[in-house]
């Protein structure tokens, strides 16, 4: 498998990734991980586009983090597989993953079977 425009899918949705996480929240220095930031430090300029994001409150930022936080942890393994070489094997029952789900989905980490279950 050509894992190269995996790779370069992949890098790219975790830069796109971690601008979203950019706007709702800021990287705790003394942990290195991802938080929320309460809504009085977004910024006043917003564009419409962030509008409602800007207007969710600290809960709902914290559970839209939680989520790309999760994607990409994905996103990284997918990336360490591809450099260890067993990127593609679904973690499941160990066979390959199906080329077009990985096109739809990069970080996919089962075979379509083994989603289905
Ligand atoms: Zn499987």
């Amino acid at each position: 498998m050509n894992t190269e425009i995996f790779k370069t899918k992949l890098e790219e949705e975790k830069k796109l990734i971690e601008e979203e996480l950019g706007d709702i929240g800021r990287i705790d220095t003394s942990t290195g991980e991802w938080e929320a930031t309460p809504e009085s430090q977004s910024s006043p300029e917003a564009d419409t586009n962030d509008l409602s994001d800007r207007t969710e409150d600290y809960e709902e930022r914290s559970a839209t983090m939680s989520t790309l936080n999760s994607r990409l942890e994905d996103v990284d393994l997918a990336l360490d597989k591809i450099k260890n070489g067993n990127y593609g094997i679904c973690e499941s029952c160990g066979k390959e993953i199906e080329e077009e789900r990985l096109k739809a989905n990069a970080s996919a980490r089962t075979c379509t079977e083994c989603m289905n279950k």
